[in-house]
């Protein structure tokens, strides 16, 4: 018999949460300090969704989403996980930038590249100051219609050099381009330049197996290997989510899955409006992702100084398309130091991420794409001898996950790593105006999205949902609980 990964589940809750990413397990956590019984399920063995990690022989844990986030994490975290969480998180030392335009080194915040901007690439202060101001006062209720381009275009005209350096590291954060609307770039950039870049010490193991014990306290039932196959709509609304064959009633549902595979394939588009339907089926994928996971010898490290966020490109000019290309230009490095996992065994530990097309690595027999991901291997190693020399001989593990890796663990639509553009975030906030208890908390909308941006959406989501149950007649199955 195989296992009954739903054992001892009640028959209604007041929420379920469908994807234990991030956005979800926050949002689970607040529904059920609200008082809300909660039930949690997550497809896969793991909880996390992208904020994972594996294992391999010889002591090497690699972390898949660990390279950096901005400081507004530890506020989320202290306010809305605990105090614990919130004090494992530290700063990135270094980050460096080496391409054919400039090779420089930086803590990210605002005081540094004013430096920089003001020394280094000549601008003028007053400029610097007046661009950084207007990124800062950047909000989702602004004119949408401004590009980054434009943006850029209005405060350092033809300064490709400026827009590299300003642009570079938040494409490589989110896959955003210089054809979004300036206010995700403007809201994502000064989130990090408030502080500089920061990451979870202990590695994304700890935070999760952390955020699992709050979710316990807190009277979530939280369930692994239970694939939500649909979710049900009656007349009022949300009815029930069927779930390993099983049917478990509730009112409302927090799907955390890709916004696209939400409506699509757990409701149904049946079940929205006309115009609904179409509005999102123009909402764009953001792109994926291809990494490749190094590690040194056990005895081996890197001196401090390689850096621990290194944006290398060979490419003689910024061009975001290129940064897609199969034809690897660009490089960001993530060097983990045997202090990220303090009660570790000390290892050093490299992952290269490069954005992808998840177009690229579909289609191949399996020959052609295991010959394909050991190129992106060879190819990353010559890259990496720049900056660890030897490299060939010191990697003792390496390997590669592509798109198709990314889509086979979280069932992300094309492996997308940041889930949607932006117009899929307004597509994610009018789904409870289509169907009575149906939200979305996953990453949509580019600022929305990463570890930050899903953790507070989860918390808005929560909140809209305990507002509608709060307005909910006492009869409801709400209150059957
Ligand atoms: C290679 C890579 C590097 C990244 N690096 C960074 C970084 O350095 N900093 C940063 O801030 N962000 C980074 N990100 C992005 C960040 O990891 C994500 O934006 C964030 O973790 C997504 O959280 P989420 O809540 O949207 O859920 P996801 O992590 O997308 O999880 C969704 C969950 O839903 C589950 N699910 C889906 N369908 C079902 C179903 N039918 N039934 C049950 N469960 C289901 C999935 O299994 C998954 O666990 C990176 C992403 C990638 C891919």
């Amino acid at each position: 018999m195989p296992k009954d990964f739903l054992k001892g589940t009640a028959d209604s809750y007041d929420v379920v949460v469908i994807g234990s990413g991030l956005g979800g397990l926050t949002s689970a956590n607040i529904l059920a300090r609200n008082g809300l019984s909660v039930l949690l399920l997550e497809q896969h063995y793991k909880l996390g969704g992208l904020a994972t990690w594996f294992k391999r022989p010889g002591g090497h844990i690699f972390d898949i989403s660990l390279h950096g986030f901005p400081y507004g994490m530890v506020k989320s975290c202290r306010r809305y996980w605990s105090k614990e969480i919130a004090d494992s998180i530290v700063q990135l030392e270094g980050v460096r930038f080496d391409n054919p335009m400039f090779s420089l080194t930086t803590s990210f915040d605002r005081n540094d590249f004013t430096r920089l901007l003001t020394t280094d690439f000549g601008i003028a202060q007053e400029n610097v100051d007046r661009f950084f101001d207007s990124a800062r006062s950047m909000n989702f209720y602004d004119d949408q219609t401004k590009t980054t381009r434009e943006l850029f275009e209005e405060f350092f005209p033809g300064r490709e050099d400026v827009i590299r350096l300003l642009m570079e590291p938040i494409t490589y954060a989110n896959g955003s381009t210089l054809e979004d609307p300036a206010l995700t770039y403007g809201i994502v950039f000064s989130n990090f330049m408030s502080k500089g870049v920061f990451v979870f010490q202990g590695g994304t193991d700890k935070l999760v197996k952390s955020m699992e014990k709050e979710l316990v306290a807190s009277g979530v039932d939280v369930r692994i290997n239970c694939d939500v196959e649909k979710i049900n709509v009656g007349t009022e609304g949300i009815q029930s989510v069927v779930v390993n064959g099983k049917t478990i009633k509730t009112s409302a549902v927090v799907s955390n899955a890709n916004l696209r595979a939400t409506i699509f394939d757990l409701v149904g588009e049946d079940k929205f409006d006309r115009s609904f339907v179409d509005e999102a089926k123009e909402v764009r994928l953001n792109n994926s992702s291809t990494q490749v996971y190094m590690a040194l010898g056990n005895d081996d490290t890197v001196p401090r100084e390689t850096g621990d966020l290194l944006f290398s490109s060979t490419a003689e000019r910024f061009q975001t398309d290129l940064l897609l290309d199969r034809n690897v230009t660009s490089r960001t490095f993530s060097f983990y130091y045997p202090d990220t996992r303090p009660e570790g065994k000390g290892r050093t530990l490299i992952v290269s991420s490069t954005n992808a097309n998840y177009s690229d690595w579909i289609g191949m027999s399996k020959e052609e794409y295991d010959a394909s991901k050991q190129d992106l291997v060879e190819t990353t190693l010559d890259a990496l001898e720049k900056y660890v020399p030897n490299s060939r001989e010191r990697v003792v593990h390496a390997e590669a996950a592509t798109p198709v890796t990314f889509k086979h663990y979280t069932k992300h639509i094309s492996g997308a790593s940041f889930g949607t553009k932006f117009e899929g975030l307004m597509v994610s906030r009018a789904l409870p105006d289509q169907i009575r208890g149906l939200y979305h908390a996953g990453s949509c909308g580019i600022i929305m999205s990463g570890w930050l941006g899903t953790i507070n959406y989860g918390v808005i989501v929560a909140n809209d949902v305990i507002n509608q149950l709060s307005k909910m007649p006492a009869t409801s199955p709400v209150a059957s609980n």
